[in-house]
């Protein structure tokens, strides 16, 4: 993982590390003390699709792994606004998701409490999976609401549709397979940023 991490931190801004519990989805993932080993040059942007991010210790196991970000999801079972406050009172940003299927007016209520919202454009669990579409308009409904807040889009994100999801309003894209699953991880990522343009 560190040798992955060498090849593309010097093109990319953040370090998105994805948490999987084994409940809230399907897989499991890393576990903290393996993200605490990982040197890396920019900020760890640390998404936690888990069931309790509060309650069973993830916030501060990822604290201490060197999280610059943490961002837990709206369909988390803790409290929403307790998580952001844990998040922040270990001074780090956070970040809000939501699933596809989940309507936008839910993370109204938080917009102003926190400093990402990540816009899940596929179903949380597996990679390789197709951009789901409609969730653009999710995207361009939250621009609207706040000029300035990062909106991170994680899921599917490739050469073809990376644009769209950046005209729909999106600064932050994840790439998964779209870098890993090429040999040449420099070139993928400056496909991907030419697309951009
Ligand atoms: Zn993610």
């Amino acid at each position: 993982m560190q040798e992955e991490v060498k090849q593309v931190e010097k093109y990319s801004e953040l370090l998105h590390v994805d948490i999987m519990d084994g409940k809230f989805v399907p897989p499991i993932t890393f576990q903290a003390e393996e993200i605490k080993k990982i040197k890396s040059k920019i900020p760890k942007d640390v998404h936690l699709m888990v069931e309790h991010p509060l309650t069973e210790g993830w916030i501060d196991r990822f604290k201490d792994a060197g999280a610059s970000i943490i961002t837990i999801h709206w369909e988390s079972k803790d409290n929403t606004n307790e998580a952001i406050q844990a998040i922040r009172k270990k001074k780090m940003k956070v970040g809000i998701s939501i699933n596809p299927p989940t309507p936008l007016y839910k993370i109204v209520p938080y917009l102003d409490k926190v400093d990402m919202v990540l816009i899940m454009s596929v179903n949380p669990g597996y990679s390789g999976q197709n951009f789901i579409l409609p969730v653009l308009t999710k995207i361009k409904h939250l621009r609207k609401l706040k000029p300035k807040l990062d909106i991170e889009v994680d899921g599917g994100i490739t050469k073809q549709n990376i644009r769209k999801a950046y005209k729909a309003g999106a600064n932050i894209f994840v790439a998964g397979s779209s870098v890993f699953g090429k040999a040449d991880r420099k070139k993928a990522i400056t496909d991907l940023k030419k697309s951009l343009k």
